[in-house]
């Protein structure tokens, strides 16, 4: 189930010369989001993400034009703030007073935060491997939180049966339209700080695929309101090598997945192992000309590694994740330099305590450091 808008009503009012004036936040695309009523919006401060340039590692790859799109800076620490806050409003506008989700953590979170804020009653299942920050999260905020031992596929069980139960309404991915809504806004962000011409590339972290499937909503109905060229970016899902269906998918030629056994990556945002929109995602891909490739754990951590040390950007491992691949599509030739590419930050380097292990000295109160005269 999807939302249809009439875009050619949306567009009276959604036009370049209103954007510049309306408030940096996902709202301002309003004319094309689920919720009629503006007081229905539960708004917590889902302000517009920076699109930063990255300079230092742009030309160290010979690329002229590589962006991010930092996604940490939302509420809850995750893109999935965006789902959040119109899939919440949409569900209180609707009468929702509970909800059950399954999540990986992060849409627990801000889910959590928005139901809190809207005074909905939320029930998250999430798998115990899930990183415990998104579980206290939760917890703060007030919703019931369970722990499966299993994957999300689990968890969604679960939130089914509970659904089932309780007629609670059914939060999970794809289960109800509003989320991929919020997730839209992504690509109308996108669409607008790229000065209204699409990028040539979009890179993408892939778990459900419910951000890369809302950025072509985005993008095809910003073109039929005239906003935007109809010209699709390549869209580049990208998965850890240990958790990878849709890339096998894409590889075999297949329109859909087969679950991943024993799915396992640091970037637990996209420990998916067989998503239920898969389908949806790899015609994306094809419709679009673009790809999808899988990148090792080593290889995710130094490159969230990298994006905190050359351009100091606090990224999640699924960030690193998107760079790593930009390495890959370079080497292979997919991206050429002179491409304007945009690599998606979901979340913030703070969400997962995973990483990297440091090894630092440990001082004693009245100890001094000693910096060795080769730095
Ligand atoms: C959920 C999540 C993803 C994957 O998003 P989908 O839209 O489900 O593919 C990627 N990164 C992080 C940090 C996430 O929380």
């Amino acid at each position: 189930m999807l939302a249809r808008y009439d875009v050619s009503l949306a567009a009276r009012t959604l036009t370049r010369e209103n954007l510049a004036r309306r408030p940096r936040d996902l709202w301002r695309y309003h004319e094309l989001l689920p919720v009629r009523d503006p007081a229905r919006i539960v708004a917590i401060g889902e302000s517009v993400t920076p699109l930063t340039r990255l300079d230092t590692l742009g030309n160290a790859l010979g690329l002229a034009h590589l962006y991010i799109k930092d996604e940490g800076l939302l509420p809850g620490g995750s893109f999935k703030a965006r789902g959040a806050a119109v899939g919440v409003s949409r569900a209180r506008e609707l009468g929702v007073s509970a909800f059950a989700m399954p999540t990986n953590g992060n849409a627990g979170a801000a889910w959590s935060l928005y139901a809190a804020k809207a005074g909905l009653q939320a029930h998250i299942v999430m798998p115990a491997r899930a990183p415990l920050l998104s579980r206290s999260v939760c917890t703060l905020a007030g919703a019931r939180v369970y722990a499966v031992n299993g994957l999300i596929n689990d968890a969604g069980k679960i939130v089914a049966k509970a659904v089932a139960k309780y007629g609670l309404y059914d939060a999970s991915t794809l289960k109800e339209p509003y989320r991929i809504e919020g997730k839209k806004t992504l690509g109308f962000e996108i669409a607008e700080q790229c000065g209204w011409e699409p990028p040539d590339v979009i890179v993408y972290p892939t778990g459900g695929g419910v951000g890369l499937i809302g950025m072509q909503r985005a993008f095809r109905e910003l073109a039929e309101a005239g906003l935007l060229k109809p010209r699709m970016p390549r869209f580049i899902a990208v998965q850890s090598s240990g958790c990878a269906p849709i890339v096998r998918a894409w590889e075999q030629g297949d329109a859909v997945s087969t679950q991943w056994e024993g799915a396992n990556t640091v970037a637990f945002g996209i420990n998916v192992p067989k998503a239920l929109g898969d389908f949806l995602i790899l015609r994306i891909l094809k419709e679009s000309a673009g790809a999808a490739i899988a990148v090792d754990d080593a290889d995710i951590l130094h490159h969230q590694s990298l994006l905190a040390r050359r351009e100091g950007i606090y990224a999640s491992p699924e960030g690193g994740a998107a760079l790593a691949a930009v390495v890959d599509l370079v080497r292979s030739g997919t991206v050429s330099r002179d491409e304007r590419i945009v690599i998606v930050n979901t979340g913030s380097g703070a969400l997962e305590s995973g990483g990297i292990p440091a090894v630092i000295p440990v001082l004693e109160p009245d100890d001094e450091i000693s910096i060795p005269a080769s730095l």
